[in-house]
């Protein structure tokens, strides 16, 4: 992981949203953006907060239209997040959206780049504070007919990338209207540069990151659904956070935005960016060992936890106790399954050997029970690792290494090898 790249910060919201900080020395802001129509007060209310209590810290909303921005008003006084107005062609919702009291503007130099219009913007937000995003994406990045001309003149510079031609097309673009921004004096100023191509979106950061020290909002745009834009977000995104490169990210899904969130997140504390909120479960994948219905298991698991453990413990599940000690180790609470039965440690104690049935109430009343010494100060979190040493406590599982050595070990109709 390299060192993150320093960045000049910029604040959205106040003091009634919280102020969020991105750039500089700031956590990674997690982003998304509304699905629903933005005059569409009470649902668009509703789809903000969901998203706050899931881990925005920031949420975009699209104002196409005048009424859209008429509705900002209520919107702002009825959330809890600082909100975007996502601005594209008419220059006037952005200060229609400043007037409301928008916390930040997001401008496309794409399809806003009348001087004296991104003038009145810029002037209308250094008055009220706020910063403006530049959001460059790749498929409204110049005019059709403008773009293989001005292509052939700049591929050149990118040549031997695959995408030569749209990167130097977006560099441009972006020095050409930061210059309106610093002829302004405006420095309040975030950029982003998103495409669907995730190699173009690493390349095309990590040119801007040497070019610009304004912070940089990631994003992979049009990733498609979950099953594919988690991997092209993550890979994208993962990438260049590892190379210190990024301040905000929204990734983004045709599906449920709430997802944006928690994927983001989850990315983040993969890498050890944000301090996690909640438990955090650790599961192996199963294989021709596994005696218990495990799948079902960590579905359940996991959907309890995130119910009700708010502080991040780190909780396994494994399905023998072959390989799970090991890749359990630091876990707080973890459970080694057996035949049909489940072994539950706390921090390295075991304190339950008990029937699948069991296993679910028994381990969240164990997580529970943690959770709330650790916050009378009685037990710390990751402090003892889990510590099972064979010969194990396998003989009381049923499935004693011998077992599992002489092939003994009975099928289960739920699991797979790999
Ligand atoms: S060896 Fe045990 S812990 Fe590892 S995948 Fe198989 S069942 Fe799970």
């Amino acid at each position: 992981m390299n060192p993150r790249r320093p960045t000049r910060q910029i604040t959205v919201g106040n003091a009634r949203t919280g102020i969020v900080r991105i750039g500089g020395d700031a956590p990674i802001a997690v982003q998304t953006m509304t699905a629903g129509y933005t005059h569409d007060i009470d649902s668009t209310v509703a789809e903000i907060e969901r998203y706050r209590e899931a881990g925005a810290d920031v949420v975009r909303v699209a104002v196409p239209e005048r009424k859209d921005t008429e509705a900002l008003q209520e919107i702002l006084a009825q959330t809890r997040v600082p909100i975007v107005a996502d601005v594209h062609f008419h220059y006037k919702r952005a200060l229609e959206a400043i007037e409301a009291g928008v916390h930040k503007i997001r401008l496309n130099p794409g399809n806003i780049s009348d001087r004296e219009q991104v003038n009145a913007v810029i002037d209308a937000c250094k008055e009220r504070g706020i910063p403006i995003r530049i959001g460059v994406n790749e498929g409204s990045i110049i005019e059709r007919k403008d773009k293989q001309r001005r292509a052939e003149e700049l591929g050149m510079y990118f040549e031997g990338h695959r995408s030569g031609h749209l990167l130097a097309l977006m560099i441009a673009k972006l020095e050409e209207y930061l210059d309106i921004f610093d002829a302004r004096g405006f420095h309040d100023v975030a950029i982003s540069a998103k495409s669907m191509d995730a190699s173009l979106v690493i390349d095309a950061y990590t040119e801007i990151s040497r070019r610009f020290d304004y912070p940089l909002h990631l994003g992979v745009t049009h990733a498609g659904p979950r099953s594919t834009g988690a991997i092209r977000s993550v890979v994208a995104l993962g990438t260049l956070i590892a190379n210190g490169i990024g301040d905000t990210i929204r990734i983004s899904y045709a599906s449920d935005h709430i997802d944006e969130v928690k994927d983001g997140l989850e990315m983040l504390y993969s890498l050890g960016k944000r301090t996690r909120k909640g438990a955090e479960l650790i599961a192996c994948p199963t294989c021709g060992r596994i005696q218990v219905d495990l799948f079902s298991l960590v579905q359940d698991v996991e959907k309890l936890l995130a119910k009700e453990i708010e502080l991040p413990i780190k909780v396994a599940v494994m399905g023998c106790v072959v390989n799970g000690p090991g890749e359990a180790e630091g876990a707080d609470v973890a459970v080694f399954a057996g035949d049909r039965r489940g072994i539950i440690y706390v921090q390295g104690e075991k304190v339950a050997n008990v029937a699948e049935t069991e296993i679910l109430p028994r381990l969240l009343a164990e997580c529970r029970q943690f959770q709330d010494r650790v916050r009378r100060g009685e037990a710390r979190l990751g402090e003892k690792k889990v510590d099972i040493v064979p010969p194990d406590p396998i003989g009381e599982l049923g499935s004693g290494i011998d077992k599992i050595k002489a092939g003994l070990v009975e099928k289960v109709t739920v699991g797979h090898s790999g």
